[in-house]
């Protein structure tokens, strides 16, 4: 068995991974009625002790729970926001948890409802294997010239890797920025783990070719580049992407667009790169909502992102076309760990003053990951 497979049925552990464990406890069943009074009744019983954040990706049945939804980025702020909850629940997955505790007060715990709600992209990149790309890039003699850049979907122990080495995070909405901070400081930029947001922001925002780019595949010997292939790159890409929109496809948006003549193709930068150049739009997150929302009645959309977020999309706007960008739907799988059992088994359990699930980083891999993240809230 893979460790991806462990990662996608909850069970066994690897502690230097984003995967997790099964959960400890008395898990609600699935099917019991009283699932929703049962969530309510405990979050009215913590009050303003809980703050609970709800990543847009999460099933309707948590989101409704959400005292903000958001992207990642946006969640770790709004939990920063709040000292004065003690305990932060994050709907989302294992990074943004990481993320939060690091930009939150010591007193407050963060928890993750399933400790299964890993992210594939993130468990592309372990911090041994970003150590011996290290070594290759200082063998090859350009360790000097490379600053890393490391997308928000990644580990604690990534980030601390990358604020260690004088790099910078960056998220889907200012990997541009980012990309230019650190071209500021280095002719050459190693970009983690994400090869597609990395590829599309270099080529089509930053005027690089595919040419200046390569791919460093860790599970391969110098990551299956030669010394004079790191030597003449501009951008080191790292063989990492999003299982959920690394499934879209040229066929997808040449399909769409033979179905629903006049449609709008609007993707996330974690899409391949033919399928972004294709698309009649491209943008984080938070940037397809707001399309979306601003677009007027009677247009077609076709969203290359999640699945929970664009059925959402579809619901809220009933005047507009919108459909998912592949005929074949797919959810995050690791996402939607998080269900309904798992959020009223966490909420009772801290109700009841036991902390479940909490994320910790430990302070030195915290103190340098902030670093990194410093240097990306600092961007103009
Ligand atoms: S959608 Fe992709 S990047 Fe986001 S949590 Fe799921 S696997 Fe990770």
């Amino acid at each position: 068995m893979t460790t991806s497979s462990l990662l996608i049925l909850g069970r066994g552990s690897d502690p230097a991974s984003e995967r997790g464990v099964s959960c400890p406890g008395e898990l609600p069943a699935a099917s019991d009625p009283d699932l929703v009074d049962r969530a309510r009744a405990a979050k009215a019983a913590l009050g303003d002790r809980l703050f609970v954040l709800g990543h847009h990706y999460q099933r309707d049945e948590v989101i409704q729970f959400a005292d903000v939804t958001g992207d990642s980025f946006k969640l770790a702020q709004e939990a920063a926001a709040r000292p004065q909850a003690p305990y932060i629940v994050f709907c989302g997955v294992h990074f943004m948890a990481e993320s939060a505790d690091i930009l939150t007060t010591p007193e407050q715990r963060v928890v993750l409802p399933d400790l299964a709600a890993g992210c594939s992209m993130a468990d592309m990149a372990t911090y041994d294997q970003v150590e011996e790309c290290w070594e290759v890039l200082e063998e090859a003699g350009i360790a000097d010239d490379v600053v890393p850049v490391t997308y928000m979907n990644s580990s604690a122990d990534i980030k601390a890797f990358v604020g260690r080495h004088g790099g910078i995070v960056c998220t889907s909405s200012n990997a541009k920025r980012a990309l230019e901070w650190a071209y500021a400081r280095g002719s050459k930029v190693l970009f983690l783990p994400d090869q597609h947001l990395g590829r599309n922001t270099a080529v089509l925002e930053m005027g690089l070719s595919l040419d200046d780019c390569v791919i460093y595949s860790p599970n391969r010997r110098d990551g299956g580049l030669t010394t004079d292939e790191l030597r003449d790159a501009t951008m080191i890409l790292w063989r990492g992407h999003c299982s959920v929109h690394g499934r879209f496809s040229l066929d997808s948006v040449d399909d769409v667009r033979a179905r629903i003549p006049g449609v709008n193709v609007l993707v996330h930068p974690e899409c391949r790169h033919e399928v972004v150049r294709a698309a009649d739009q491209v943008g984080s997150t938070e940037y397809i909502i707001r399309m979306i929302d601003q677009a007027p009645a009677g247009s077609a959309w076709a969203v290359g992102t999640e699945l929970n977020l664009v059925k959402r999309l579809a619901d809220r706007h009933p005047d507009k076309t919108i459909v998912y960008l592949d005929k074949t739907v797919c959810f995050c799988s690791t996402m939607n760990r998080i269900d309904l059992p798992h959020l009223v088994w966490s909420l009772e359990s801290l109700a009841a003053g036991e902390v479940v699930n909490q994320i910790t980083v430990d302070e030195e891999t915290a103190h340098y990951a902030r670093a990194a993240l410093d240097r990306m809230l600092a961007l103009p």
